[in-house]
């Protein structure tokens, strides 16, 4: 039984009638490229599939006459998908040349399997581009469609006309942050907070930088902001108050958080400090620091447990009681902290403002950050009043981050850019579906 023409073609997906099957069968290649090719050889058992291209050619492209004659075969070799990277397969195909016999040109015959001039099949470049997508570095990706990565770089430098890489508008809702990329410098990046698209990302966050790419808008696309989340750096509030008169500024909530526990373990450090290490107020304060963060209305009173530390049965409550009653200073810091956290979370506003002026002392770090909120007193009291923060664009970071960590580091920016907006088209088809 002898597998026909299209069933060869049905099974490499292979649509063109000028192709006609030949034979395949079984080749050691040696893969090495170069100078590499004798020192260090990688000889490999390939699957090869041998075709013949026709060509259907009427008249002469260039002088239009019809005397054309068969003029031999031209052959390549093209490397195809493969479903083993063990077993690479290649596609030998014998192309058809004719000549003019007016003009004396010969014309090759050309088919949609491979691009003219290219040893790489459509299909495989098709299948690169989609693993752009994926989480994994450029040489998996280059292994797995025994192709070299230099080859699989170019195909990333190509993509960048598959998919428009910035939104031409400027989203109602903004975020701002940076994140560290190429050869450690920060980058600006900013996202549409309520579709949760990358707006831009810019090489560095220089203040110029940033306004001139939002200057590229006109005053009345700018004014049709509504709100920007930012962070505590007031680095960028004054950027946001100069570009987008109009616009509410939030202080994301989780930084106003974090800052405040940053500053409340600084604090017990310090205060555990003044005791001895064997002491029992000093393991009262080095341990089961977490329950004091915690939200006060999450702790318990009645639920027991050992605690191996003080040698003795408690609760959580209880814990964070012993705790505190040996630091007068801490006890505040800690019902500032847990006022603060619980009005932004209930969105008291009056409340907030009224627990920004605690009538106790605070410690030293704690008074830091009091001055700081107070200042910022109405982006502060904006992070209750509105839904947005800057959780969506910390998600980016982070999967930035880690694109960045399977690549072992970028050093082309571009690359970087064009890896996280792939990663990105992932994430929206997942959450599409
Ligand atoms: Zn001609």
């Amino acid at each position: 039984m002898t597998p026909n023409n299209d069933s060869i073609c049905f099974a490499l997906g292979m649509k063109d009638s000028n192709l006609i099957w030949m034979d395949y069968f079984y080749a050691f290649i040696n893969l090495a490229k170069g100078t590499r090719k004798k020192l260090y050889p990688d000889i490999r058992k390939c699957r090869i599939y041998e075709f013949k291209l026709r060509n259907q050619l009427i008249s002469c492209p260039n002088c239009h006459h019809r005397r054309l004659v068969k003029f031999g075969y031209s052959t390549v070799q093209t490397v195809f998908t493969t479903d083993d990277a063990s077993h690479p397969v290649f596609l030998r195909i014998h192309k058809q040349r004719l000549r003019c016999k007016d003009c004396r040109r010969t014309f090759m015959a050309q088919s949609n399997v491979v691009r003219k001039y290219c040893h790489i099949a459509n299909k495989v470049r098709a299948k690169v581009t989609m693993s752009f997508q994926d989480d994994r570095s450029l040489e998996s990706i280059a292994r797995d469609n025994t192709i070299s990565p230099s080859t699989v770089l170019r195909y990333l430098d190509a993509s960048r006309s598959i998919a428009p890489l910035y939104q031409r508008q400027l989203p109602t809702n903004l975020a701002m942050d940076e994140f560290r990329g190429v050869h450690r410098q920060l980058h600006f990046i900013c996202i549409d907070n309520d579709h949760h698209r990358i707006q831009t990302i810019l090489p560095d966050r220089f203040k110029r930088t940033i306004e001139n790419y939002f200057l590229t808008f006109t005053p009345a696309e700018r004014s049709r902001l509504y709100t920007i989340s930012v962070d505590l750096s007031s680095y960028y509030q004054d950027i946001a108050r100069r570009l987008f008169p109009h616009a509410e500024i939030i202080i994301d909530r989780f930084h106003i958080i974090a800052m405040m526990t940053r500053a409340f373990n600084q604090y017990r450090a310090q205060a555990m400090k003044q005791f001895p290490k064997t002491s029992r107020q000093y393991r009262l304060l080095k341990f089961s620091w977490q329950l004091y963060l915690k939200s006060a209305t999450n702790l318990s009173y009645e639920h027991e447990y050992y605690d191996r530390h003080l040698r003795q049965k408690v609760t959580s409550g209880e814990r964070v009681d012993l705790g505190l009653a040996i630091n007068d200073r801490l006890r505040a810091d800690y019902q500032f902290l847990q006022n603060v956290m619980q009005n932004l979370k209930q969105r008291n506003l009056d409340q907030l403002t009224e627990s920004l002026y605690p009538g106790t002392e605070l410690s030293p770090q704690m008074t830091a950050v009091l001055h700081t909120l107070r200042h910022n007193l109405m982006y502060v009291l904006n992070a209750s009043r509105f839904d947005y923060s800057n959780g969506t664009i910390e998600g980016i970071n982070r999967m930035i981050k880690q694109i960045q960590r399977t690549a072992f580091g970028f050093r082309n920016y571009n690359h970087l850019v064009y890896r996280i907006h792939f990663r990105q088209m992932a994430q929206k088809k997942n959450q599409a579906a």
